[in-house]
């Protein structure tokens, strides 16, 4: 049995209610004395050591009414927020919370600050979750201050679940991009379909993924992203696990594929290399976790294992 993925398993009552609503409440949750916050900006979420720092919400609240404060829902500790440490600048791109740029460019480093995608690694089951929860939602924030409707000014109400347009009232909710990832796999040759993107680091493969498209079915995002990337047509997927993935606001969704027919070749140019590995390579890469400090050699070098394609590959190596 494997672990659950990382960047879930939160440990709170996210109040996905309509408590958010109800002034009274919010006003005692603000005001508890036990109301903490996480602090996130552009290096990062707030730590000391290897734990997610939550700090008393007087000593960073911004100066915002009770209902713009996010509110990331109750734990055993009372009232938990997110505060922005870095908030837009009128007329400026913001950039994704602590995640660097969007190729997995590092964020800027700072003291005390992890940088979102080392969190997955560095935090315990439950805080990775909690930070995944809480990057999604202020790269949401950050990103909707203007209405898509009208393009007047948005401000956040029900305790940061939600963003309404001060010009024409239009409520707009924290989306969640689906993306299909997918492991190919041949069962006959007892092979697997990997790719590399030319910006990752020399001899790093994983699988295929996609962003799901508009009136489009996860069954056919699978074949018609495999198809582009690597030409090959593919049977059914299995459904395996998801992921949410904070940068800016994605959900994978993890499938085991069969391979069906064809010669590998895609028709975007997304992918620099794709190619079918044995068991007995994937068995070797695997054996490898050194992920800061890959060995030496030309042998395949596999996704952390803090990411859902590696799981979808252990996966197929312990089936
Ligand atoms: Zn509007």
């Amino acid at each position: 049995m494997l672990e659950p993925n990382a960047l879930t398993g939160a440990e709170i009552d996210r109040v996905a209610d309509s408590r958010r609503r109800d002034p009274e409440w919010l006003a005692a949750q603000t005001g508890h004395p036990d109301a903490r916050a996480l602090v996130l900006g552009d290096a990062g979420v707030r730590v000391v050591g290897t734990a997610l720092a939550r700090v008393p919400l007087t000593e960073v609240r911004p100066d915002v009414a009770d209902e713009e404060l996010v509110l990331l829902g109750v734990d055993d500790g009372g009232p938990l927020f997110v505060v922005d440490e870095d908030p837009p600048v009128d007329g400026e791109r913001a950039p994704l919370v602590g995640a660097g740029g969007m190729r997995g460019e590092p964020a800027p480093e700072a003291e005390e600050r992890l940088g979102m995608r080392s969190a997955a690694q560095t935090l315990s089951q439950a805080e990775g979750g909690l930070v995944a929860y809480a990057g999604a939602l202020l790269n949401w924030h950050r990103a909707h201050r203007f209405c898509s409707v009208c393009g007047g000014a948005t401000a956040p109400r029900e305790a940061g679940m939600t963003r309404v347009c001060g010009v024409c009232g239009t409520h707009h909710h924290p989306r969640t991009d689906p993306v299909v990832i997918m492991l190919v796999v041949d069962d006959e040759g007892d092979r697997v379909l990997l790719g590399r993107q030319a910006v990752w680091p020399p001899r790093r493969y994983s699988t295929l993924a996609g962003f799901v498209s508009p009136g489009e079915s996860l069954e056919e995002a699978v074949a018609r992203e495999v198809l582009e990337e690597v030409g090959v047509l593919v049977g059914p997927p299995r459904y395996r696990s998801s992921q949410p993935w904070p940068f800016p606001c994605s959900l994978m969704l993890g499938f085991h594929v069969p391979y069906v027919e064809g010669e590998i070749g895609g028709t975007d140019d997304e992918l620099q290399d794709a190619r079918w590995f044995s068991r007995a390579e994937v068995r070797e890469a695997a054996a490898d976790d050194s992920w800061d400090d890959p060995p030496e050699g030309d042998g395949l070098l596999l996704p952390p294992r803090s990411a859902i394609a590696r799981r979808l590959i252990e996966e197929w190596l312990e089936g």
